[in-house]
Protein backbone atom coordinates (compact mmCIF):
# COMPACT_ATOMS: atom_id res chain seq x y z
CA UNK A 1 0.00 0.00 0.00
CA UNK A 2 1.10 3.47 -0.94
CA UNK A 3 0.96 6.03 2.15
CA UNK A 4 2.80 8.60 0.54
CA UNK A 5 -0.22 10.09 -1.52
CA UNK A 6 -2.30 10.46 1.79
CA UNK A 7 0.57 13.01 3.13
CA UNK A 8 0.41 16.20 2.66
CA UNK A 9 2.26 18.14 -0.44
CA UNK A 10 4.50 20.28 1.60
CA UNK A 11 5.78 17.89 3.37
CA UNK A 12 6.51 15.19 0.62
CA UNK A 13 8.25 18.40 -0.71
CA UNK A 14 10.15 18.78 2.41
CA UNK A 15 13.78 18.45 3.15
CA UNK A 16 14.38 17.48 6.58
CA UNK A 17 17.14 19.45 9.00
CA UNK A 18 20.27 17.90 8.25
CA UNK A 19 20.81 17.66 11.92
CA UNK A 20 24.91 16.55 13.18
CA UNK A 21 22.70 13.41 14.75
CA UNK A 22 20.99 12.88 11.43
CA UNK A 23 23.95 13.11 9.52
CA UNK A 24 25.92 10.49 11.63
CA UNK A 25 29.30 9.77 11.05
CA UNK A 26 32.00 7.67 12.87
CA UNK A 27 34.74 9.42 15.06
CA UNK A 28 35.68 9.75 18.87
CA UNK A 29 35.89 13.72 18.76
CA UNK A 30 32.62 15.17 17.74
CA UNK A 31 32.75 18.80 16.82
CA UNK A 32 29.83 19.05 14.66
CA UNK A 33 26.76 20.08 16.82
CA UNK A 34 27.85 22.56 19.30
CA UNK A 35 27.26 20.94 22.20
CA UNK A 36 29.21 21.12 25.33
CA UNK A 37 31.86 18.55 25.10
CA UNK A 38 31.48 17.12 28.55
CA UNK A 39 28.54 15.96 30.59
CA UNK A 40 27.13 18.11 33.31
CA UNK A 41 26.62 15.79 36.57
CA UNK A 42 22.61 16.69 37.61
CA UNK A 43 20.63 14.06 39.74
CA UNK A 44 16.96 13.97 39.30
CA UNK A 45 15.18 14.41 42.76
CA UNK A 46 11.54 13.87 41.85
CA UNK A 47 9.86 10.78 42.18
CA UNK A 48 6.19 12.08 41.45
CA UNK A 49 6.35 10.27 37.77
CA UNK A 50 2.21 9.06 38.17
CA UNK A 51 1.19 13.05 38.03
CA UNK A 52 1.40 15.05 34.86
CA UNK A 53 3.90 18.08 34.74
CA UNK A 54 2.95 21.58 34.73
CA UNK A 55 2.77 23.01 31.59
CA UNK A 56 4.94 25.95 33.03
CA UNK A 57 6.52 25.02 35.94
CA UNK A 58 7.06 28.68 38.11
CA UNK A 59 10.45 26.75 39.55
CA UNK A 60 12.20 26.47 35.54
CA UNK A 61 10.02 29.76 34.96
CA UNK A 62 11.32 32.17 37.94
CA UNK A 63 14.89 30.75 37.56
CA UNK A 64 15.41 31.78 33.69
CA UNK A 65 13.49 35.31 34.53
CA UNK A 66 16.10 35.88 37.07
CA UNK A 67 19.14 34.64 34.64
CA UNK A 68 17.92 36.70 32.07
CA UNK A 69 16.92 39.79 33.57
CA UNK A 70 12.97 39.80 33.00
CA UNK A 71 9.80 39.17 34.39
CA UNK A 72 8.30 35.60 34.70
CA UNK A 73 5.48 36.26 32.60
CA UNK A 74 7.99 37.51 30.20
CA UNK A 75 9.04 33.95 30.03
CA UNK A 76 7.57 30.99 28.05
CA UNK A 77 9.91 27.47 28.69
CA UNK A 78 9.49 24.70 25.66
CA UNK A 79 11.33 21.89 24.46
CA UNK A 80 14.16 23.58 22.84
CA UNK A 81 14.69 26.71 21.30
CA UNK A 82 13.41 24.74 18.11
CA UNK A 83 10.13 24.08 19.52
CA UNK A 84 10.36 28.09 20.14
CA UNK A 85 11.07 28.73 16.77
CA UNK A 86 7.86 26.31 15.57
CA UNK A 87 5.80 28.05 18.16
CA UNK A 88 5.92 31.48 17.01
CA UNK A 89 5.47 30.50 13.31
CA UNK A 90 1.99 28.33 14.69
CA UNK A 91 0.34 31.43 16.58
CA UNK A 92 1.39 34.09 14.17
CA UNK A 93 1.30 32.95 10.35
CA UNK A 94 -1.71 32.04 8.24
CA UNK A 95 -0.90 28.81 5.96
CA UNK A 96 -0.95 30.03 2.35
CA UNK A 97 -0.96 34.05 3.31
CA UNK A 98 1.88 34.95 5.17
CA UNK A 99 5.49 34.36 5.17
CA UNK A 100 8.38 34.57 7.48
CA UNK A 101 11.53 36.03 6.39
CA UNK A 102 15.64 35.18 7.44
CA UNK A 103 19.15 36.02 6.17
CA UNK A 104 21.38 33.29 5.17
CA UNK A 105 23.97 32.34 5.67
CA UNK A 106 21.84 31.14 8.75
CA UNK A 107 20.11 28.41 11.24
CA UNK A 108 18.55 25.33 9.13
CA UNK A 109 15.54 25.75 11.13
CA UNK A 110 13.23 28.48 10.10
CA UNK A 111 12.95 27.35 6.72
CA UNK A 112 11.93 23.82 7.85
CA UNK A 113 9.81 25.06 10.40
CA UNK A 114 7.84 27.24 8.33
CA UNK A 115 7.78 25.02 4.71
CA UNK A 116 6.10 22.14 7.34
CA UNK A 117 3.46 24.40 8.10
CA UNK A 118 2.66 25.36 4.81
CA UNK A 119 4.12 29.34 4.93
CA UNK A 120 6.00 30.85 2.40
CA UNK A 121 10.23 31.81 2.89
CA UNK A 122 11.53 34.81 1.77
CA UNK A 123 14.94 34.79 2.33
CA UNK A 124 17.53 38.35 1.77
CA UNK A 125 21.36 37.41 1.68
CA UNK A 126 23.32 38.89 4.65
CA UNK A 127 25.91 41.69 3.25
CA UNK A 128 29.65 40.37 2.72
CA UNK A 129 30.34 41.36 6.28
CA UNK A 130 27.34 39.01 7.59
CA UNK A 131 25.46 41.84 8.64
CA UNK A 132 21.92 42.69 7.70
CA UNK A 133 21.12 44.17 4.64
CA UNK A 134 18.32 46.44 5.37
CA UNK A 135 17.32 47.95 2.40
CA UNK A 136 16.73 44.62 0.60
CA UNK A 137 14.40 43.84 3.94
CA UNK A 138 12.09 46.80 3.76
CA UNK A 139 12.18 45.92 0.06
CA UNK A 140 11.02 42.14 0.81
CA UNK A 141 8.37 42.74 3.27
CA UNK A 142 5.01 42.19 1.98
CA UNK A 143 3.27 39.47 3.15
CA UNK A 144 5.93 39.04 5.64
CA UNK A 145 4.58 38.27 9.38
CA UNK A 146 8.14 36.89 11.13
CA UNK A 147 11.75 38.19 10.83
CA UNK A 148 14.16 35.45 11.91
CA UNK A 149 17.58 37.18 13.11
CA UNK A 150 20.04 34.42 14.83
CA UNK A 151 22.68 36.91 16.85
CA UNK A 152 25.14 35.32 17.36
CA UNK A 153 24.80 34.20 14.01
CA UNK A 154 25.28 30.00 13.26
CA UNK A 155 27.44 29.50 11.06
CA UNK A 156 29.09 32.70 11.12
CA UNK A 157 29.76 33.27 14.75
CA UNK A 158 28.78 36.87 14.52
CA UNK A 159 27.31 39.13 16.63
CA UNK A 160 24.36 41.34 14.42
CA UNK A 161 24.50 45.15 14.72
CA UNK A 162 22.33 46.28 17.66
CA UNK A 163 21.45 49.75 15.67
CA UNK A 164 20.55 47.39 12.48
CA UNK A 165 18.34 45.23 14.67
CA UNK A 166 16.67 48.42 16.19
CA UNK A 167 16.19 50.39 12.80
CA UNK A 168 14.70 46.85 12.17
CA UNK A 169 12.14 46.99 14.60
CA UNK A 170 10.85 50.39 13.97
CA UNK A 171 10.41 49.38 10.15
CA UNK A 172 8.02 46.36 10.82
CA UNK A 173 6.41 48.06 13.67
CA UNK A 174 2.59 47.35 13.75
CA UNK A 175 2.77 44.52 10.37
CA UNK A 176 5.48 42.20 11.63
CA UNK A 177 7.15 40.49 14.55
CA UNK A 178 10.85 39.82 14.53
CA UNK A 179 12.28 36.88 16.82
CA UNK A 180 15.94 37.13 17.69
CA UNK A 181 17.49 33.65 18.50
CA UNK A 182 19.98 34.10 21.53
CA UNK A 183 20.65 30.35 21.48
CA UNK A 184 24.55 31.21 21.48
CA UNK A 185 24.64 34.15 23.56
CA UNK A 186 25.64 33.39 27.11
CA UNK A 187 29.08 33.31 25.57
CA UNK A 188 28.48 36.65 25.21
CA UNK A 189 25.63 38.09 27.70
CA UNK A 190 26.34 41.49 26.75
CA UNK A 191 24.88 41.70 23.40
CA UNK A 192 21.82 40.08 24.70
CA UNK A 193 18.43 42.30 23.55
CA UNK A 194 16.46 41.10 26.43
CA UNK A 195 16.35 44.79 27.80
CA UNK A 196 14.74 45.93 24.71
CA UNK A 197 11.51 44.07 25.56
CA UNK A 198 10.18 46.63 27.32
CA UNK A 199 10.77 49.33 25.04
CA UNK A 200 9.38 46.91 21.94
CA UNK A 201 6.35 44.90 22.57
CA UNK A 202 6.97 43.06 18.72
CA UNK A 203 10.10 41.65 19.82
CA UNK A 204 10.28 38.10 20.74
CA UNK A 205 13.53 36.57 22.08
CA UNK A 206 14.78 32.79 21.45
CA UNK A 207 17.53 30.99 24.30
CA UNK A 208 18.00 27.21 24.56
CA UNK A 209 19.70 25.13 27.82
CA UNK A 210 21.43 22.75 24.97
CA UNK A 211 24.66 25.26 24.29
CA UNK A 212 26.56 27.51 27.39
CA UNK A 213 24.21 25.15 30.08
CA UNK A 214 25.55 21.80 28.13
CA UNK A 215 22.20 20.40 28.39
CA UNK A 216 21.45 19.44 24.55
CA UNK A 217 20.19 16.05 25.46
CA UNK A 218 17.69 17.78 27.92
CA UNK A 219 15.51 19.41 24.98
CA UNK A 220 15.09 22.54 27.26
CA UNK A 221 14.28 26.21 25.52
CA UNK A 222 12.99 29.35 25.91
CA UNK A 223 10.78 31.88 24.62
CA UNK A 224 11.29 35.43 26.03
CA UNK A 225 8.84 38.13 24.63
CA UNK A 226 5.72 40.31 26.20
CA UNK A 227 3.05 39.06 28.23
CA UNK A 228 0.79 39.61 25.02
CA UNK A 229 2.42 37.78 23.11
CA UNK A 230 3.29 35.16 25.77
CA UNK A 231 -0.49 34.65 26.17
CA UNK A 232 -0.73 33.46 22.71
CA UNK A 233 1.98 30.97 22.61
CA UNK A 234 0.37 29.65 25.71
CA UNK A 235 -2.52 29.13 23.62
CA UNK A 236 -1.04 26.85 20.91
CA UNK A 237 2.01 24.73 22.99
CA UNK A 238 0.99 21.62 23.97
CA UNK A 239 -0.31 21.00 27.52
CA UNK A 240 2.59 19.54 29.17
CA UNK A 241 5.74 20.40 26.65
CA UNK A 242 8.13 19.52 29.12
CA UNK A 243 8.48 15.88 31.73
CA UNK A 244 9.45 16.02 34.66
CA UNK A 245 12.92 14.84 34.67
CA UNK A 246 13.39 18.09 32.51
CA UNK A 247 11.65 20.75 34.68
CA UNK A 248 14.02 19.00 37.78
CA UNK A 249 17.21 19.18 35.90
CA UNK A 250 16.68 22.80 34.20
CA UNK A 251 15.61 23.89 37.59
CA UNK A 252 19.10 23.11 38.99
CA UNK A 253 20.75 24.17 36.24
CA UNK A 254 19.28 27.50 36.91
CA UNK A 255 20.39 27.56 41.15
CA UNK A 256 23.05 29.24 42.33
CA UNK A 257 25.44 26.86 41.93
CA UNK A 258 24.30 25.70 38.23
CA UNK A 259 24.83 29.39 37.06
CA UNK A 260 27.88 29.83 38.59
CA UNK A 261 29.19 26.25 36.34
CA UNK A 262 27.98 27.76 33.43
CA UNK A 263 29.59 30.72 34.09
CA UNK A 264 32.81 28.59 34.26
CA UNK A 265 31.80 26.35 30.89
CA UNK A 266 31.09 29.73 29.37
CA UNK A 267 34.69 31.78 30.21
CA UNK A 268 36.81 28.12 29.79
CA UNK A 269 34.96 27.35 26.26
CA UNK A 270 35.82 31.16 25.22
CA UNK A 271 39.50 30.54 26.45
CA UNK A 272 39.89 27.60 24.18
CA UNK A 273 38.10 28.75 21.28
CA UNK A 274 40.81 32.47 21.53
CA UNK A 275 43.92 30.04 21.52
CA UNK A 276 41.76 27.56 18.59
CA UNK A 277 41.66 31.15 16.39
CA UNK A 278 45.44 31.37 17.46
CA UNK A 279 46.42 28.10 16.33
CA UNK A 280 44.36 27.80 13.23
CA UNK A 281 45.49 30.85 11.88
CA UNK A 282 49.20 29.59 11.92
CA UNK A 283 48.33 26.86 9.78
CA UNK A 284 48.66 26.58 5.96
CA UNK A 285 45.57 25.36 5.02
CA UNK A 286 43.66 27.93 6.89
CA UNK A 287 42.83 30.82 4.60
CA UNK A 288 40.55 32.54 7.29
CA UNK A 289 39.50 32.12 10.56
CA UNK A 290 36.00 34.45 11.42
CA UNK A 291 35.47 36.47 14.72
CA UNK A 292 33.45 34.52 17.06
CA UNK A 293 31.02 35.51 19.85
CA UNK A 294 29.94 31.62 20.35
CA UNK A 295 31.17 27.98 21.08
CA UNK A 296 32.71 27.73 17.61
CA UNK A 297 34.31 29.07 14.91
CA UNK A 298 33.73 29.21 11.12
CA UNK A 299 36.44 28.35 9.04
CA UNK A 300 37.71 29.34 5.37
CA UNK A 301 40.29 26.67 4.47
CA UNK A 302 42.41 25.42 1.21
CA UNK A 303 40.52 23.20 0.16
CA UNK A 304 37.33 22.12 2.47
CA UNK A 305 36.59 18.89 1.14
CA UNK A 306 40.41 17.37 1.94
CA UNK A 307 40.33 19.07 5.31
CA UNK A 308 37.17 18.10 6.64
CA UNK A 309 37.78 14.29 4.71
CA UNK A 310 41.19 13.90 6.63
CA UNK A 311 39.90 14.80 9.89
CA UNK A 312 36.87 12.70 9.66
CA UNK A 313 39.83 9.56 8.83
CA UNK A 314 40.87 10.79 12.45
CA UNK A 315 37.94 9.97 14.09
CA UNK A 316 37.36 13.72 14.48
CA UNK A 317 33.83 15.04 12.65
CA UNK A 318 33.38 18.66 12.03
CA UNK A 319 30.22 20.09 10.46
CA UNK A 320 30.48 21.24 6.21
CA UNK A 321 29.26 24.72 5.58
CA UNK A 322 30.06 24.91 2.03
CA UNK A 323 26.59 24.41 1.23
CA UNK A 324 25.60 27.58 2.22
CA UNK A 325 25.24 30.38 0.25
CA UNK A 326 28.49 32.77 0.27
CA UNK A 327 30.37 30.06 2.35
CA UNK A 328 32.10 27.65 -0.32
CA UNK A 329 35.10 26.10 0.93
CA UNK A 330 33.73 27.00 4.83
CA UNK A 331 33.62 24.20 7.69
CA UNK A 332 32.39 25.05 11.50
CA UNK A 333 34.25 23.89 14.28
CA UNK A 334 32.61 23.08 17.85
CA UNK A 335 35.28 24.40 20.63
CA UNK A 336 35.62 21.41 22.57
CA UNK A 337 38.02 20.49 25.51
CA UNK A 338 41.39 21.79 25.30
CA UNK A 339 42.92 18.42 23.94
CA UNK A 340 40.37 18.03 20.99
CA UNK A 341 41.53 21.37 19.90
CA UNK A 342 44.84 20.47 19.85
CA UNK A 343 44.10 17.30 18.37
CA UNK A 344 42.71 19.13 15.32
CA UNK A 345 45.30 21.76 14.85
CA UNK A 346 47.58 18.87 15.07
CA UNK A 347 46.15 17.16 11.87
CA UNK A 348 45.77 20.39 10.50
CA UNK A 349 49.34 21.96 11.26
CA UNK A 350 50.80 18.43 9.54
CA UNK A 351 48.31 19.53 5.92
CA UNK A 352 49.71 21.43 2.74
CA UNK A 353 47.20 22.83 0.80
CA UNK A 354 47.25 22.50 -2.79
CA UNK A 355 50.12 19.95 -2.44
CA UNK A 356 48.39 17.03 -1.06
CA UNK A 357 45.32 17.66 -3.27
CA UNK A 358 46.68 17.52 -6.86
CA UNK A 359 48.58 14.36 -5.18
CA UNK A 360 45.04 12.97 -4.48
CA UNK A 361 43.67 14.41 -7.60
C1 LIG B 1 21.14 24.81 18.56
C2 LIG B 1 20.29 25.90 18.02
C3 LIG B 1 18.92 26.00 18.28
C4 LIG B 1 18.16 24.86 18.90
O1 LIG B 1 18.32 24.76 20.20
P1 LIG B 1 17.53 23.61 21.00
O2 LIG B 1 17.18 24.34 22.24
O3 LIG B 1 18.49 22.51 21.18
O4 LIG B 1 16.32 23.23 20.20
C5 LIG B 1 18.23 27.10 17.86
N1 LIG B 1 18.83 28.06 17.16
C6 LIG B 1 20.13 28.01 16.86
C7 LIG B 1 20.74 29.10 16.08
C8 LIG B 1 20.89 26.92 17.26
O5 LIG B 1 22.18 26.82 16.88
Amino acid sequence: MNIRHLARTNVLALEPYQSARRLGGKGDIWLNANEYPLPPSYALRGDKLNRYPSCQPPGVINGYAAYAGVRPEQVLVCRGADEGIELVIRTFCEPGTDAILFCPPTYGMYSVSAETFGITCRTVRTRQNWQLNLPEIRAQLDGVKLIYICSPNNPTGNIIDPDAIRELLEMIHGRALLVVDEAYIDFYLQASLTGWLAEYSHLVILRTLSKAFALAGLRCGFVLANEEVVQLLLKVITPYPLALPVADIAEQALSVDGLRQTRARVAETNANRESLVRALAACLCVREVYPSASNYLLVWFDPAYQVFKTLCNRGIILRDQSNQPGLADCLRITIGTQEECQDVVAVLKALNPFSSLSKES
